[in-house]
């Protein structure tokens, strides 16, 4: 599929409504394995990019992506923002030589992998974002991968972000952050399908 202005404001208005409703789900699960402020610092996030796109008016897929990153950036904070930031951001760039979402995702799971050095299986929004690219490759990305990519966090032992702390501790505990990835590609369906 190739993104385009318009899918991807649809894409990132669900993604948005999404997390706001459940932001108090977020929180709650990263008060398990965090400190308790994954669903909040998100929403502000959210609340930010609409309030730019709104003000901005941003007239190309570049511009959009470029503005939601740093929104992200500036209000997110914690580990999230600069991560989801920098995964917007690696999309923004490259959708100057393709709009390829394959191909955008490429780019941003490899940011989020550089920027906080995240593996498979360390139990964070990696666990997420590696599967999803993989399926979007292979144009098969269904609401199953990403249920399942979501659920494959819960029997991990943390070894990034504060959840790392916890050590075996943090065995039976989704990723709050995984469960926010799953709403930004369960948002991606909708738009998609729109
Ligand atoms: P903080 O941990 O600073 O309070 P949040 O609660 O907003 O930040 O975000 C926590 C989420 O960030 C985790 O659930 C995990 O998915 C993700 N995360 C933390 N550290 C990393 C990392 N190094 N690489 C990838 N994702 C990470
Ligand atoms: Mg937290
Ligand atoms: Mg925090």
């Amino acid at each position: 599929m190739k993104l385009t202005l318009e899918k991807y404001l649809s894409w990132i208005n669900e993604f948005s409504q999404k997390v706001i409703d459940k932001k108090d789900y977020l929180s709650d699960l990263d008060s398990k394995i965090g400190d308790g402020d994954h669903g909040n610092n998100l929403a502000r996030g959210v609340t930010a990019v609409q309030q730019m796109l709104t003000a901005k008016q941003p007239q190309d897929l570049t511009a959009a992506l470029k503005l939601t990153a740093m929104a992200l950036i500036s209000k997110v904070g914690g580990a999230a923002g600069p991560l989801y930031g920098t995964a917007f951001l690696e999309m923004a760039k490259t959708s100057s030589q393709t709009t390829e979402l394959a191909e955008l995702l490429t780019a941003a799971t490899a940011g989020l992998q550089k920027r906080g050095q995240a593996k498979a299986g360390d139990k964070t929004m990696v666990d997420v974002w590696l599967p999803v690219t993989a399926a979007l490759k292979n144009a098969d990305l269904t609401s199953t991968v990403i249920e399942k990519a979501v659920a494959s966090t819960k029997p991990l032992v943390a070894k990034r972000g504060r959840a790392s702390y916890l050590g075996e501790r943090s065995i039976g505990h989704l990723d709050p952050g995984a469960v926010s990835s799953g709403y930004l590609f369960e948002a991606l369906l909708v738009a998609e399908d729109e």
